[in-house]
């Protein structure tokens, strides 16, 4: 499934749960590793929303960092450059603890 899909269907469960509204906006958090470009996605989840009859909907989004913490030292925080070794004790043993996913944030509707 694709990410806009997933957001689609995440969406829809939300609405469902609420007296039948127009939507007016989402904001969506993606996540600096998820690997999802913010255009592409605007154009997906677009295509999909006006497909159900939601038109003109604002969307917003938000860079989520990329947020690391070391299994050696604890360590814990954003790395600027790409070399994935921990500033504190140098250890490559990082796991990624923010910034892989797209979240659906918020929804508002009128
Ligand atoms: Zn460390």
């Amino acid at each position: 499934m694709s990410v806009a899909a997933g957001i689609i269907n995440v969406l829809d469960a939300k609405l469902g749960q609420l007296a039948p509204c127009k939507l007016i906006a989402l904001e969506l958090t993606v996540g600096k590793l998820s690997g999802i470009e913010e255009q592409s996605l605007r154009f997906a989840l677009e295509t999909l929303l006006v497909g159900q009859g939601h038109s003109d909907v604002h969307l917003r989004f938000r860079q989520s960092p990329a947020v690391f913490k070391c299994t050696a030292c604890d360590w814990q925080g954003q790395l600027e450059t790409f070399t994935l070794l921990c500033p504190d004790c140098n250890s490559s043993e990082l796991d990624i603890i923010n910034g892989q996913d797209v979240i659906l944030e918020r929804i508002e509707v009128e």
